[in-house]
């Protein structure tokens, strides 16, 4: 059922919110071997149906996403339940104020229910860097579910609830949503304000959803987007959910990303996808992007630094872990962050801290901010020409638990397709393209121009239709 016909049920009061929510909790309890929910928010949330149940009762306006219960990643800071962003450091912080995007969305009506695994801190690509457990793929459970979002995909896949919120610095809604056979869109940077929201790397962090229809997708962005005071990179709000059918689009296939060492299957859902867009009526071409291949090493510098300052916070002193028994500042420091984070914070913090070191900033950190300016100068030269363009979402399809946590640059390599519109503050969205020969699901990525947001969901709703 999509939302919009959700929400009308409940304003007929065919259904009651409280009954939704108890059934998402009741879904969420049968699921729990998928590890995909750090901690459910129940009384919070039947008190929030019961209240939404009486203003309905009351004829009064419950919003347009009254009743419809969802799941928030756990780095979004949120009441009911501790943000632990999946990590011993913040392990029992319990947030004194919440997201901007899970108030408007309460404000809409909306009931978050619980928050879900993710890699600690979002550093990562297939949930196994979390402090608490991995989570497995809806799908396959010998699999990954993919990451950092790798949680709020599942429960997505799995019905626990219609939409679920992620995070996307490099992939982190796009990926999982791929591999669990979801939507996943990462907006336009600035769309969807920052503020309340454990921070990764302040230049790309996103906020967004997952759902199971473009029609969704829209929705709950129309929602989220908007200009916040407390974020000064938040755009003026310019979401207008688009409902006409998209006609002849010119869009461009990046060759680089169609080589021989993408799966073969990968690369089959893409070309399918492509002769779906041509029979549709619009044109897809391959074009070339030669700096995309320098993607990875940018994101591999740039985002490493922006953590190692943006951890620098916790310190073992204002908030989040303090150890226990020490005898000097220095120790402090040293043993609350070593107890906190996870091995894959440390390498990042490492990395960052090294690329903005006096000696080697400008041979890495600004060498790679230049490059990461060709490359979002290609993204412009290409939008010159084309409405969007087409990509895998990633190389593979869901990879096995285990599979690639001893080779940090393998794992990396998983993130190759999406950080190229992340470094670029592009909006993507990873669609549902079919399945691998093993049966796992298979997105491919359609990528817009800046501010294209509601024309890319409408040209991913209108294909929907088409399958
Ligand atoms: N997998 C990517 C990384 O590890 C993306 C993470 C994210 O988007 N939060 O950095």
């Amino acid at each position: 059922m999509k939302i919009t016909e959700l929400v009308q049920q409940v304003v007929a009061r065919k259904i009651k919110a409280r009954e939704q929510v108890e059934a998402s909790i009741a879904k969420a309890r049968d699921i729990k071997e998928y590890h995909a929910l750090l901690s459910l928010t129940e009384g919070r949330a039947l008190a929030r149906a019961d209240e939404i149940d009486t203003k309905i009762a009351n004829g009064k306006d419950a919003g347009v996403l009254a009743g419809v219960p969802f799941v928030v990643k756990d780095n979004y800071l949120a009441f009911g339940a501790p943000t632990t962003a999946a990590s011993k450091m913040l392990e029992h912080f319990n947030a004194p104020l919440q997201a901007t995007v899970v108030e408007k969305l309460e404000a809409a009506g909306a009931i978050c229910i619980g928050k879900s695994n993710m890699d600690a801190f979002a550093h990562g690509g297939s949930t196994e860097n979390s402090a608490f457990g991995v989570t497995h793929n809806a799908v396959d459970t010998t699999k990954v579910a993919g990451g950092s979002s790798g949680g709020s995909a599942v429960v997505t896949a799995l019905d626990v609830v219609p939409f679920a919120l992620g995070t996307d610095t490099g992939g982190s809604i796009r990926q999982p949503a791929s591999f669990n056979g979801v939507l996943g869109f990462k907006p336009t940077y600035g769309l969807s304000s920052r503020y309340g929201v454990v921070a990764m790397a302040s230049s790309t962090d996103t906020m967004g959803c997952f759902a199971k229809s473009a029609d969704d997708i829209a929705l709950v962005t129309s929602v989220m987007a908007g200009r916040d005071p407390r974020d000064m990179t938040t755009l003026p709000d310019y979401f207008e959910v688009q409902h006409d059918v998209p006609k002849n689009l010119k869009i461009g296939m990046i060759r680089e990303t169609m080589t021989a060492d993408v799966d073969t299957d990968v690369r089959a859902a893409v070309n399918n996808y492509a002769d779906r867009l041509r029979a549709a009526g619009h044109t897809v071409e391959m074009v070339a992007m030669p700096s995309i291949k320098h993607a990875l090493a940018i994101y591999y510098i740039v985002v490493p630094a922006e953590i190692s300052s943006n951890l620098a916070r916790y310190d073992g002193v204002r908030y989040g872990r303090r150890a226990e028994g020490v005898k000097t500042l220095a120790e402090l420091y040293g043993r609350s962050r070593g107890e906190g984070f996870v091995t894959e914070n440390k390498r990042r913090i490492m990395i960052g801290s090294y690329v903005l070191s006096s000696g080697f900033f400008d041979a890495y950190y600004l060498q790679a901010q230049k490059a990461r300016t060709v490359l979002i100068n290609e993204f412009n030269a290409l939008f010159e020409q084309y409405d969007f363009l087409l990509m895998p979402t990633a190389p593979t399809p869901a990879f096995g638990i285990g599979e690639n946590t001893d080779d940090p640059v393998k794992m990396y390599l998983a993130d190759v397709m999406t950080v190229p519109p992340s470094l670029a503050g592009l909006p993507a969205l990873s669609v549902p393209a079919g399945t691998s020969t093993q049966g796992l699901p298979i997105g491919v990525q359609l990528v817009g121009r800046a501010k294209s947001d509601a024309a890319l969901i409408a040209l991913a709703g209108s294909m929907e239709a088409r399958v």
